[in-house]
């Protein structure tokens, strides 16, 4: 029975300390996006908003990725997720948030749901998350993994995003986080006015630029060309 409570006691011991191993990755990534991101100047600002921040320092990255990557999981770059697919590097996840502006009210698309990382991050700062996700084992594994984190807010399905999810449309904002050969209209045409959508444009494989496509209250699109980055595919019958 002793030997029973020791062993208990000393598994505990080595989870609280993983645990805490993770908390410090944690911290030191978010150091990292924000050194990052008063090198690249990509918004108008040097640094994120204090809301995004916390909502980056909040979400477990490393329940989020396959085993195998945790222990990389707060390296401040994109990870394997299995399928060809990748989570995103954790400043282009902080910067697409803010380039959205996330208010708590807001309801928001997300377009590639892949790991459930982006979701996550987003379901910390607005009212609800729609995630799409075209490969049915990510769609599967993502939407277990954030049920079992707690994330009462986000709604995945599976399906081709470039149709958006025209159920819960409007959206305050559109996350798309994978490279389109165009804006997808049906898109545009689900994005509130005064909405933002968030898209990376470009062919496969090359880089792609981030834009940031605001529609005014009259219905008109305000386009801007945010950064060079580099997105799997958006794929699908279009
Ligand atoms: N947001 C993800 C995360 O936080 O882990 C990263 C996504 S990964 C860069 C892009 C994802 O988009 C992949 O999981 C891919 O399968 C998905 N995808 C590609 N084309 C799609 C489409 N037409 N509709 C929905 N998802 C798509």
């Amino acid at each position: 029975m002793k030997l029973l409570t020791c062993l208990l006691l000393f598994v505990s011991f080595v989870a609280f300390a993983d645990e805490l191993d993770y908390t410090v990755a944690r911290f030191e990534m978010m150091e990292e996006v924000q050194r990052y991101a008063r090198l690249a100047r990509d918004t108008d600002e040097a640094e994120f908003s204090k809301a995004v921040l916390t909502a980056m320092n909040t979400v477990e990255r490393h329940r989020l990725v396959p085993r195998g990557q945790r222990r990389f999981a707060y390296e401040n770059r994109p990870l394997p997720i299995g399928h060809g697919q990748t989570i995103s590097q954790p400043y282009i996840v902080a910067l697409m948030t803010e380039l959205v502006e996330p208010d708590p009210d807001d309801v928001v698309l997300e377009v590639g749901t892949g790991s459930g990382y982006q979701a996550a991050v987003l379901a910390s700062l607005v009212r609800h998350v729609y995630s799409i996700e075209i490969i049915e084992a990510l769609a599967t594994r993502a939407s277990n993994d954030l049920a079992e984190l707690g994330y009462e807010n986000v709604t995945t399905t599976l399906g081709d995003g470039y149709y958006g999810w025209e159920e819960h449309a409007p959206f305050d904002a559109i996350v798309v986080t994978a490279a389109a050969g165009h804006v997808p209209p049906p898109l545009i045409e689900q994005l509130k006015p005064g909405g933002r959508i968030v898209i990376p444009v470009g062919h496969r494989f090359m880089t792609q630029q981030l834009l940031l496509l605001e529609k005014t209250a009259d219905d008109e699109i305000l386009t801007r060309q945010i950064a060079a980055v580099r997105f799997v595919p958006l794929t699908g019958k279009h």
